[in-house]
């Protein structure tokens, strides 16, 4: 019986493992279809700087709307482009898109976009980078990548490499989603970037009692201020949240209290209002829910 238990256990695994890669297959067909049906859009959510409260730019964050099951998740979709290779052509996709839009700005606002690792380890990187800011006719300095830590993960010398051309083209760079990955310090002093997004997780929960997520905002802030980096606190929500990203000397906010990542038209639109951002939401998450 036992013997039996396990055939027919075995069994069940197999045809589930069978249905997730019948599910992973049609993901990636679904969104070869969408890249070329131009399916996949790119919103952008205003960055405020805590000192000034103007916005100094926006983050793209794409979207994808399929047909018929509706709005897909980056989180789904970027890991089946990553599996499948796509996310190559569709990481150039975005930086072009993203470079372009941001011409229509004023000078001054800044333009963000995600980097796969993926990507970050072409040696062709560098140059697709070049070949967005030229195409678009923008100052390099306005366009900033965001990378997360498992970019380290690669070979030294070729990520030593991408850094240095990366730094000569003048593009800044962001170290996203902070605290959650490995957050070695060696990375820190290591790779020359311009800011640290400290992650969501940190944000939220923050303002609980004995919560200690403030003292690691601040001293994730300090440190990143005598290395002369900025900070930028993702997922502010609420009032409470926003005083105290501030009093941990965030020098950036982004997140709802703000504004919801918005597409390309609605971001023109808001930036012709002026770049003041007024915070609006609720006092605390208790409110909120
Ligand atoms: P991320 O780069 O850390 O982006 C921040 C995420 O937080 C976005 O989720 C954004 O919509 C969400 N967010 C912003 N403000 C708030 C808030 O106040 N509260 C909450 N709860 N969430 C907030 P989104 O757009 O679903 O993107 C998820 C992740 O997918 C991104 O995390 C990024 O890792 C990846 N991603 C998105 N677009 C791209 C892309 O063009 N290329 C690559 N490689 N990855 C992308
Ligand atoms: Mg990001
Ligand atoms: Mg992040
Ligand atoms: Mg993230």
């Amino acid at each position: 019986a036992a013997k039996d238990g396990g055939r027919g256990r075995f069994h069940f695994y197999s045809n589930d493992l069978h249905a997730e890669a019948e599910a992973r297959s049609q993901m990636e067909e679904d969104l070869r279809d969408a890249m070329a049906r131009g399916e996949l859009e790119l919103y952008y959510q205003p960055v405020v700087s805590t000192s000034t409260e103007r916005i100094c730019g926006f983050e793209a964050l794409m979207r994808w709307q399929h047909p018929a099951k509706g709005w897909i998740s980056p989180e789904r979709f970027i890991e089946t482009a990553e599996d499948s290779g796509m996310i190559q052509q569709i990481g150039e996709w975005a930086l072009r898109q993203a470079c372009q839009e941001a011409a229509k700005w004023p000078e001054e606002v800044r333009v963000a976009v995600n980097v796969s690792p993926l990507q970050f380890a072409n040696v062709q990187f560098p140059a697709v980078v070049a070949s967005a800011i030229a195409h678009a006719d923008i100052d390099p300095a306005r366009l900033e990548l965001e990378i997360t830590e498992s970019v380290f993960l690669q070979d030294d010398a070729g990520t030593d490499a991408t850094f240095a051309a990366l730094k000569n083209i003048g593009v800044r760079l962001a170290l996203d989603d902070f605290g959650t990955g490995y957050s070695s310090l060696g990375y820190l002093k290591k790779a020359p970037f311009d800011k640290i997004k400290i992650d969501q997780s940190f944000v939220h929960g923050a303002t609980e009692q004995g919560s200690r997520n403030g003292a690691i905002i601040a001293s994730i802030t300090s440190l990143a201020h005598a290395l002369g980096m900025d900070t930028t606190a993702e997922g502010v929500e609420t009032h409470d949240e926003l005083n105290l990203v501030r009093m941990h000397g965030c020098s950036h906010v982004q997140g709802f209290i703000y504004e919801q990542p918005l597409d390309a038209e609605s971001a023109a639109q808001r930036l012709s209002t002026g770049l003041e951002a007024v915070a609006r939401g609720p006092r605390s998450s208790r409110d909120q829910r």
